[in-house]
């Protein structure tokens, strides 16, 4: 593979540094009083954890900086990475009323990881009060936004929580997965500890179904909690994927969260095959990481691409180039990647979720010059592991819940997160593992 130059330490660090910056305290009060505290709060309708945002923010405007940081945990427990990696234009920021007058919406997401941040600054005090330990104990699956969410819950009423976490550093995908320029791995770590200090044990390097048995788990444990995400990208099953500088775009995101930055390698001329939100953060963080030129080959057209808008201008902004309407049919290289053989696509009868599907275009074959190639076709359900928990019912590749309870269809166990939606965000996350555990709650004590 043919390797970027690398960059200086400097370089690297101003590459990752945090897009959004913080408020100064003057700014925060500022851009809260210009809140106008709506009698229906549709940024707190639109926020999927329903976080009372108006009584956050008035709490920032009065200086009541630890009440304000309470009112968003009592609905998110994941309140630091959602502040900085939710996509608020299309949640509660865009639900603002500011923004049907044509105005700039309350910049929410900076207020709350402003209140937040001086939640952390201020040594993390205690701001709830468990009930007493009533003898009863949850085993909870993955360390990810959700169990988080679940164990932090339960433990307050009163449960024993014990995560079990195949990786050796918690936190799932906040800490694995979001770009670093969002949010670093120590503001995910920083919110592990937290929930750790609220009576959470967490033990990493285990990985349920090897190191322990789903059987042991159910006899230790009186319900069972599963978050355990979705695995790995799918393959893209076209001749040459096994050639030296072909990757998964999360392996290949796992290895950028290091923040080893100089030891990651990214070729000069790197394709990324899909569109998402995934393929975009690999492709920004490969432009990032020094690589020359970043080629996103997507096929279909630029109006049927899953990446939301804000990650669209980001890649852009980049100097990402678009190939739309193009599928790779090969990876053409001796023993590294040196090109992708393409064709092009048209549009044309829409598939079961309605979007057109492409279809080739006869002799329309070309190459381009490559030597990385990063796959990102969507991330694959884990469906061995899920298909050892006894009696669990799974619909379109997604654990079958009460989408009140979470409760699956084995009454001892309950799921959230990725697995349960198929991978939306870390607020859905947030949200489920917080219901899971009142649906936990209320089956233990019924
Ligand atoms: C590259 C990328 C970038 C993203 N960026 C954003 C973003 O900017 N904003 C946003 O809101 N969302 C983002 N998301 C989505 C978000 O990260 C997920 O929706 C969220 O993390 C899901 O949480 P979860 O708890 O369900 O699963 P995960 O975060 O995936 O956590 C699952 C955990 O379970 C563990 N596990 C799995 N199997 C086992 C087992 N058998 N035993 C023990 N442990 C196990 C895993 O190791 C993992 O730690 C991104 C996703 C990806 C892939």
């Amino acid at each position: 593979m043919n390797l970027a130059d690398k960059l200086t330490q400097e370089e690297y660090k101003k590459n990752f540094e945090e897009l959004v910056s913080p408020f100064t305290n003057n700014s925060a009060v500022a851009e809260a009083n210009r809140c106008l505290y709506c009698y229906d709060s549709p940024c707190m309708k639109a926020c999927p954890t329903h976080i009372d945002i108006s009584t956050f923010i008035k709490k920032i405007a009065t200086g009541n900086l630890l009440g304000s940081a309470k009112t968003i945990f009592d609905s998110n427990w994941i309140a630091l990475t959602c502040a900085k990696s939710c996509p608020v234009e299309v949640l509660c920021e865009g639900a603002c009323v500011y923004v049907e007058k044509g105005e700039k919406p309350i910049e929410i997401g900076r207020l709350q990881r402003f209140a937040i941040d001086n939640y952390f600054s201020s040594g993390m005090p205690k701001l709830f009060n468990a009930k007493p330990k009533n003898g009863k104990s949850v085993g909870i699956i993955g360390s990810g936004p959700a169990s988080l969410a679940c164990g932090a819950e339960l433990s307050l009423l009163g449960y024993d929580v014990q995560i079990y976490e195949s990786n050796e550093v918690p936190g799932g995908l906040s800490t694995w997965g979001i770009a670093p320029y969002k949010m670093s791995k120590a503001d995910s770590l920083k919110e592990v500890e937290m929930i750790k200090g609220l009576g959470v044990n967490i033990q990493t390097g285990v990985t349920v179904g090897e190191s322990i048995s789903v059987k042991e788990l159910f006899n230790k444990h009186d319900a069972l909690f599963i978050g355990i995400g979705l695995g790995e990208s799918g393959r893209l099953s076209i001749p040459g994927e096994d050639l030296e500088g072909v990757i998964g775009a999360l392996k290949f995101i796992e290895n950028v969260k290091e923040e080893n930055w100089s030891s990651v390698n990214v070729g000069r001329h790197v394709a990324v095959i899909g569109a998402g939100n995934t393929s975009i953060d690999a492709a920004t963080e490969a432009k990032r990481l020094g690589a020359e030129e970043v080629i996103i080959v997507y096929r279909r057209s630029e109006s049927e691409m899953p990446a939301n808008d804000w990650e669209y201008r980001l890649a852009k902004d980049d100097g990402i180039i678009f190939r739309f309407l193009t599928s790779p049919i090969e990876i053409i290289g001796n023993k590294s990647v040196e090109s992708i053989k393409c064709t092009k696509n048209k549009l044309g009868e829409p598939d079961k979720q309605g979007r057109k599907k492409p279809v080739p275009i006869p002799n329309s074959e070309f190459i381009i010059p490559v030597d990385m190639v990063i796959y990102a076709l969507g991330q694959q359900p884990k469906l061995k592991f899920i298909n050892s928990i006894p009696d669990l019912k799974i619909e379109s590749n997604k654990v079958l819940v009460n989408n009140v309870t979470f409760q699956t269809s084995n009454p001892k166990v309950f799921a959230g997160g990725d697995c349960i939606n198929g991978g939306k965000e870390v607020v859905n996350a947030a949200y489920d593992g917080k219901q899971a555990a009142y649906g936990i709650d209320k089956f233990l004590n019924s």
